[in-house]
């Protein structure tokens, strides 16, 4: 493609990219599609010869854009958010355009040192401990995966990478709590502990981590011959939102030597909040932190900000340096690569550059401050009404929430009335929740944190939750047990 039709191409979409924004609340935020649908639509056939940039558009247009779930649709209430901003698409169109491969400090100097701006001006917004090293990780997955790797060296004195985990004379043992986030576990398969040898701690009766049920596991390894290796602590699980005591817990570890790996992957944003910081109580005591700043601080996937408290640990954990990336300036840069699994890195810092530049601290306080707000109301309307009740406390933006009329007292009813008032909402098109289950209860999922969620779209959802709702239980409870 010449660059003179390029030019046409790109302003041709960055129109239609700006209209999308205008207009995103027209589409249904699901995709409606089924299974097989959009396969159906692809050729069989890649084209042999080359065809017009018009004729793919189209087709994207056409083909692609209904079976796309809207994430950017104020009215998505899904997961977590997986927040865009037009600073952070700018961005990445640079970065796009730049295509460098940003492994190594030479391979791009001012991506590597623009990271550790970067990554320094997220430590002192969102108040984490001034004696950390940030790095910018594709995923939470990854820098749990990487905090899991440097326990597994530390504890064996660099031995399991060299010889192998048959080396290993003790079986070394992960803790994290029964809600925590499957990437522990996933983590733990990868970096060779196994499942079975991940404890899910018990949690009290606010989904948090019950320090001394920590502590008594990790008695009980002690006396048979394991070595605790290494607790997985969240700051803001994925069901519930929960906060473990991270105090308490880091005192645990700092008693038997084991590394403190804090998963704040969705919460850690709502730190740029001053107010919000009391859950970080006992932070200092990490050995290394996530979050994602693709969730919910306005910057596209994948950006995923790793803290870590001796970086010497996680590079002598993953350093490797064949001849071709021996560089003459190694012993005096940072080379990121060394940092995480992956090799390839992109230039990811850039588009947090812009963000930040672009808001600035209290622009991004504002929008975090207002989702949190707009969850409060939705927390306050559920509590209030009679036939709906909150299943696990709010936190920060997140609820969990059902329907439960006077009418239906047996609990598998209940659930079935639930799913269904899910599924209902959902494939009205007008909002996207998704479904959990608290303590074995069927629940709704309400996350609020779209960049441009305001208060209209969750009153606007909670009337459609009213209305179908008081719908479907006029529909009688036959319809309910229909299986
Ligand atoms: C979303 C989430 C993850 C996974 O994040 P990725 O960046 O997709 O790997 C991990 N932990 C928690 C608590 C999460 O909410």
């Amino acid at each position: 493609m010449k660059s003179e039709e390029f030019r046409k191409n790109g302003h041709a979409l960055v129109d239609w990219m700006a209209d999308y924004m205008d207009t995103v609340e027209n589409f249904d935020v699901r995709s409606q599609v089924g299974p097989g649908d959009i396969l159906s639509v692809l050729d069989d056939e890649p084209p042999f010869e080359g065809e017009p940039m018009e004729d793919i558009f189209d087709d994207f247009k056409e083909k692609i854009l209904p079976g796309m779930t809207h994430w950017q649709h104020p009215s998505f209430f899904a997961y977590f958010p997986a927040n865009s901003s037009p600073p952070s698409v700018l961005a990445e169109m640079l970065t796009s355009t730049l295509g460098a491969q940003c492994m190594l400090w030479q391979t791009s100097p001012a991506a590597t040192e623009m990271e550790t701006r970067i990554t320094g001006w997220l430590q002192k917004i969102t108040g984490l401990p001034t004696d950390l090293h940030g790095v910018i990780q594709d995923s939470a997955s990854s820098a749990t995966l990487c905090a899991l790797l440097t326990a597994r060296e530390k504890a064996t004195d660099w031995r399991t990478n060299k010889e192998g985990m048959n080396s290993l004379s003790s079986s070394l043992i992960v803790y994290t709590s029964e809600e925590a986030h499957s990437s522990t576990e996933k983590g733990a398969k990868i970096a060779g502990f196994g499942k079975d040898s991940v404890r899910l701690i018990r949690t009290d009766n606010q989904f948090k981590m019950c320090p001394e049920a920590l502590r008594s596991a990790v008695v009980e390894d002690i006396s048979k011959g394991r070595t605790p290796t290494c607790v997985v602590a969240s700051m803001g699980t994925t069901g519930v939102g929960a906060t473990d005591p991270l105090k308490a817990i880091g005192k645990v570890c700092k008693e038997y030597k084991i590394f403190l790996h804090v998963d704040a992957a969705w919460a850690g944003s709502a730190l740029i909040l001053p107010e919000e910081r009391g859950m970080a109580e006992g932070i200092e005591m990490a050995d290394s932190i996530v979050f994602n700043p693709h969730k919910w601080l306005l910057t596209n996937f994948d950006c995923s900000a790793h803290y870590v408290k001796q970086p010497e640990l996680l590079i002598r954990t993953l350093s490797i340096l064949p001849e071709y990336l021996k560089s003459r300036e190694q012993d005096h840069v940072i080379d990121y690569r060394d940092w995480s699994v992956p090799l390839g890195r992109r230039f990811r810092a850039l588009k947090l550059w812009f963000v930040i530049r672009s808001y600035g601290v209290k622009g991004l306080q504002k929008i975090i401050r207002n989702h949190i707000k707009l969850a409060e109301y939705a927390a306050t309307w559920i509590d209030e009404d009679p036939e709906f009740e909150l299943v696990s406390p709010r936190s920060l933006s997140l609820l969990n929430f059902r329907f439960r009329p006077k009418n239906i007292t047996k609990s598998g009813d209940i659930d079935l009335l639930n799913e269904d008032l899910l599924n209902r909402l959902n494939d009205s098109g007008r909002v996207y929740f998704t479904q959990n289950r608290v303590r074995g209860k069927f629940t709704i999922r309400w996350s609020i944190g779209q960049t441009n969620t305001q208060l209209k779209h969750v009153k606007n959802a909670w009337s459609l939750i009213k209305r179908v709702s008081s719908n479907l239980n006029q529909i009688d409870s036959v319809t309910i047990n229909r299986d």
